[in-house]
Parts: C-alpha cells; structure tokens; sequence
C-alpha cells in the first residue's frame, strides 16, 4: 500500500484497492508485473540515435529501412513520440530532447539531447528538422534555442502547426487560440 501510494495520481484508498488485487492475483499475474518492473529498470535504456527508449541499441524505429531517415521531428519526450506515432501519418525519424529548457528549474541546454540532435543535422543526411515540441513558453523557447543552432547548417526548419483543434468550434476558441490559427492559415 504504502509502494503503491507513492505513484502519481493514486490516493491512499486506489493503493488499498491495488495491494488486495495483488494478494489475490494468481501467482503468475503477479510475479509479470513484478517482472515488467525488474525490467523496465534494468534492460531498457536509450536509444543511442534518437534517445527514444528501447531494449536494443539502436530503437526499432531508427532501424526501420522504410522510415524517412532524412526527417527527423524533435519531441520532449518519449511519451509525445508514442502520442505522434499512433496518429500513423509519420513516417520520417524523431530525436527525444528528454526535457524542455527551464532556467527556472534548472534545466539547462546542456542537460538535453540538444548537442546530440546537432551531431545529427551536422551528419549531412537530414534535410527536415520537425521542432515538435510543446507549444507553451518552455518548449517555444526550446525550439527558438534548436532554431539557432540548427539554421546556420542549412537544413529545412518547420515547427508543428497550431490552432483550432478539430471538432472545436471558433465561438469557444481562445484568443491565443484563435490568433495561432489566424496566422497559420493555408491555402485550400
Ligand atoms: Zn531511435
């Protein structure tokens, strides 16, 4: 219970609720869960290219021969590569910043995958840097930093578009919103 109570978003009554549902799982319910544990702190790590996480060296998708290697898009983090991935119109590469920089919380340039992500463009195969990362003041400023050091090499820079979502209407979009889609309207 108390294991339990320490993950997010678990109260002390859903903690209770979790250990008796282990107590009375079957022994090999349990022991997968205790295993996927074990595992997930001891084989997967990043990959070495793209710093998304894998149990190989290099993750399947940086080992994908259909995928676009010349595209790479720059998420936060792994868990945003996972949300653009299961919308299935991707078909280039990512790059895993882990993090956005946040002076404030001490996050520096330095303490990302930015040097890495630069190696890469600097390789001389890329000719797309998708900067996907969250469009809040922290991850604009992330992208404004990537811009800077990215844009003297001469490889095409495109941020994700924002706006309107679908399914959304305009009378309850936001002025920030609203104004984003104003401005990165296109042609039909
Ligand atoms: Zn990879």
């Amino acid at each position: 219970m108390e294991q339990f109570g320490k993950l997010p978003g678990i109260g002390a009554r859903t903690a209770e609720r979790l250990a008796f549902h282990i107590l009375k799982a079957s022994k090999d319910e349990a022991m997968a869960l205790a295993r996927a544990i074990h595992d997930v702190k001891t084989k997967i790590q990043p990959c070495e290219r793209c710093f998304n996480l894998t149990e190989a060296q290099v993750c399947n998708i940086c080992a994908d021969p259909r995928r676009n290697q010349s595209v790479i898009c720059v998420v936060e983090q792994p868990k945003d590569l996972l949300t653009i991935e299961a919308t299935g119109v991707y078909d280039g590469v990512y790059h895993v910043l882990m993090g956005q920089i946040a002076p404030l919380d001490g996050v520096a340039p330095e303490d990302l995958t930015i040097d890495a992500l630069v190696e890469r463009v600097k390789g001389g195969t890329v000719s797309e840097v998708i900067l996907a990362t969250n469009p809040t003041v922290a991850g604009d400023g992330t992208a404004l930093h990537i811009t800077a050091l990215i844009e003297p090499l001469g490889v095409k820079i495109t941020r994700l578009a924002r706006g309107l979502p679908s399914g959304g209407q305009i009378e309850y979009a936001n002025k920030s919103i609203l104004s984003d889609a104003i401005n990165e309207r296109r042609e039909v």
